[in-house]
């Protein structure tokens, strides 16, 4: 018998020590204190971190909750978006006619802030260690659960714990071990990531080109940097970050354009492969799945991960609303109330990024058009371009509460 199953059993298990798991551990840790055991396995924590450029819009709701759990003071590089621009032309266009601006106003924050992901991970890791959480560097490896408890393996040990969180990714194990099917589909397209210089300040402009290849995001990072994230068909995006480098920037500036002056690529570029997967239920008996391993959506409009944060933030408050009362935190009605509170809203906002992808990856003049007039009337309205950023910032709905940066 290994020492878990001899000793107490575990209150909380999280598969996935990204940024959906390290988060949900730390805030449930934070709220519910030494005596509420909380503890995150993830093979990656026993390496030296991958390289990853990636960078993530995190919207307003999203950095609450980093605040709420002391992890944003510990990010210094940190890039408030103050205005977006988005276009609608093609790709030898001469002039990118702009038809949706947003500027921040006085009384309103910033759309959202860029990060980057290993920057959020070594802060959620710091917070982690601070919070006492513990961190076992072993996958989970296999599942069963009774009325009790879920069972699981790692690293040659057996453990149980009232409920599994599963935050393991896009491939879910755990996912597949609960027998939980997806409703997927892959675009064929993939989205080449790279962290470019330019001579000019972009003054913390955000620019989404809609190209018919797919959209073209320039996202401002701190000093005269920005990030890319450039969606192409899947072959051509595989051309394109296998070409030399001087045959790269001249694709790079056909699609940045000239606005911030000269350009020069700092980061190698990546291509991840895009698709849409959203899991028919976000519960098993004793486990939730959490963050991209419960749904994977299409990166134009920047809310992958902000789902993920609020599936973190509504599931560590059905967890400590029971744990408070003594009762059981992994029961079925903490598992209902989750699923109820999150998959119809992740199914809505799936199908959106969807639609938008389909509505602007294509050379048709008729629909061009009609989204051209579409988004000049939310320009001219508002009320409507207000409704659109508060609804990117995730401040629409039922909001739960580490999100409204208040303490569960
Ligand atoms: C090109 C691109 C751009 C994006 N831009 C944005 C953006 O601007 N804004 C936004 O909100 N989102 C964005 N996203 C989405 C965002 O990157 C993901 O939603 C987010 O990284 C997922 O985090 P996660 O913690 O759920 O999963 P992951 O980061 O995949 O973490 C899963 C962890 O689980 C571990 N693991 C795997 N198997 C096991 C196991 N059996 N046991 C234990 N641990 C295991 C892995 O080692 C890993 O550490 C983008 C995505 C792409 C592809």
């Amino acid at each position: 018998m290994d020492k878990r199953t001899s000793d107490k059993p575990l209150d909380v298990a999280i598969a996935g020590a990204g940024i959906a798991g390290a988060a949900l551990g730390v805030a449930l840790k934070q709220t519910l204190g030494g005596a509420f055991s909380v503890a995150v396995f993830d093979p990656s924590l026993g390496r030296a971190p991958a390289r990853d450029d990636r960078v993530v819009a995190i919207a307003g709701g999203a950095k609450r909750l980093f605040e709420a759990i002391g992890v944003w003071e510990r990010m210094s590089e940190v890039q408030p978006i103050r205005a977006m621009e988005i276009t609608d032309s093609k790709l030898h266009d001469a002039v990118r006619q702009t038809y949706l601006e947003f500027e921040e106003d006085e009384e309103s924050e910033p759309f959202a802030h860029m990060v980057e992901n290993r920057a959020l991970i070594e802060a959620l890791r710091e917070a982690a260690e601070e919070a006492e959480l513990e961190l076992i560097a072993s996958g989970i490896e296999d599942y069963s659960a009774d009325e009790s408890f879920a069972h699981f393996g790692a690293g040659g040990s057996r453990y149980r714990a009232r409920l599994l969180a599963a935050a393991d990714g896009a491939q879910s194990k755990l996912r597949a071990l609960a027998k939980i099917q997806t409703i997927a589909r892959g675009y064929d397209q993939s989205g080449i990531v790279a962290t470019i210089g330019h001579a000019r300040e972009h003054n913390g402009k955000a620019i989404q080109h809609f190209l018919p290849s797919g959209s073209f995001a320039i996202l401002p990072l701190t000093g005269k940097r920005s990030s890319i994230v450039w969606t192409e068909g899947s072959a051509e995006a595989r051309r394109i970050v296998a070409l030399p480098p001087n045959e790269f920037l001249a694709e790079l500036e056909l699609r940045f354009g000239l606005q911030l002056g000269e350009l020069e690529v700092l980061s190698p570029a990546r291509a991840y492969p895009l698709q849409i997967s959203i899991a028919r239920s976000f519960i098993a008996e004793r486990l939730a799945l959490v963050g991209d391993a419960a749904h994977v959506i299409h990166p134009l409009a920047g809310q992958g991960l902000n789902m993920g944060l609020r599936d973190v933030a509504a599931l560590a408050e059905c967890i400590a609303d029971n744990a408070r009362l003594g009762l059981d935190p992994g029961d079925s009605q903490v598992l209902s109330r989750y699923q109820r509170w999150r998959r119809a809203d992740t199914v809505a906002m799936g199908l959106a990024t969807d639609s938008l992808n389909r509505l602007f990856s294509n050379e048709s003049t008729a629909l061009k058009y009609l989204r051209d007039l579409g988004l000049g009337l939310v320009d001219r309205a508002p009320g409507l371009k207000k409704f659109f950023a508060r609804e990117a910032a995730g401040l629409t709905g039922d909001v739960p509460k580490l999100l409204r940066g208040e303490f569960i």
